[in-house]
């Protein structure tokens, strides 16, 4: 093999690099060492959550891609394990089941909430205590059935007293959501309250703004409505929401 001599260009390039490849590398342990001292936790994640996790970092476009070759079920169900075994943040510790969500892998319709409630919890199944049971009367509102769509949360683990998910909470979890999104490729999500929507769409804007119209989300549409538990607890909340839906099923027969 033939070896750079002491003083060629080759030499002083990988020397250069070396160096560099340091200096990168302190820094990155300064900055975990700053943040750990701010309250940080750091995490250390298994091989397979890395992966998902790193996958999730493609755009929904290429995973759609990757899931095209290969039946999207099966896509979900080999994200599942990862999502089930996480421990990435703090609600790992708290949590009862995770909610990885159910439905149609093929939806083209996804509805997405904040975050599993207590029901939830106790049965690892999205939306399914008395807002689930409203969920499923305005699904059925538009000719559909729960079976026909998809139904999962920004959070995969209930937030303890069902408090609002914290911005790092949030950050750790999306990029299952994205990664869920990238394989089922719905034409259409309905955000459902405030902070999925409002999550999605990376603004701050009160629900009355976001309603009533679609919106870009990564080559879907998607449409913000009130969240059946508001529904519940806010009768008038009712005419804008079926409003919204009445807009996601024109949609859905365009398609
Ligand atoms: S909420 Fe999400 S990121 Fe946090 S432990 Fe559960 S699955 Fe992992």
């Amino acid at each position: 093999m033939l070896r750079p001599y002491e003083g060629s260009d080759k030499m002083k390039h990988d020397e250069n690099a070396g160096a560099e490849l340091l200096e990168v590398i302190g820094l990155a342990k300064k900055f975990l060492e700053q943040e750990k001292k701010r309250g940080l936790e750091i995490v250390r994640m298994k091989p397979e959550t890395w992966l998902a996790v790193e996958d999730a970092a493609r755009s929904p476009a290429e995973a759609a891609a990757a899931a095209s070759g290969k039946d999207r079920d099966e896509a979900l169900e080999s994200l599942r394990p990862a999502v089930e075994g996480c421990t990435t943040c703090a609600l790992a510790s708290t949590r009862t089941n995770v909610v990885f969500g159910q439905g149609n892998p093929n939806a083209k319709l996804v509805f997405v909430g904040e975050a599993p409630g207590a029901d939830e919890d106790a049965q690892g199944l999205a939306f399914i205590g008395r807002a689930g049971k409203l969920l499923t009367k305005i699904i059925e509102a538009i000719d559909l059935k729960r079976s026909d769509v998809f139904i999962c949360n920004i959070l995969k683990c209930r937030p303890p007293n069902n408090r609002t998910p914290t911005t790092q909470e949030v950050e750790c979890c999306i990029p299952y959501l994205r990664e869920q999104l990238g394989i089922i490729n719905p034409a259409i999500i309905c955000a459902l309250g405030n902070s999925a929507a409002q999550t999605l769409l990376e603004t701050k804007s009160p629900m009355n703004r976001m309603r009533g119209r679609f919106h870009e989300f990564e080559g879907a549409r998607l449409m913000p409505t009130y969240h059946p538990a508001a529904l519940l607890r806010n009768p008038q909340y009712k005419r804008p929401t079926w409003e919204d839906m009445q807009m996601i099923q024109k949609e859905l027969k365009k398609l």
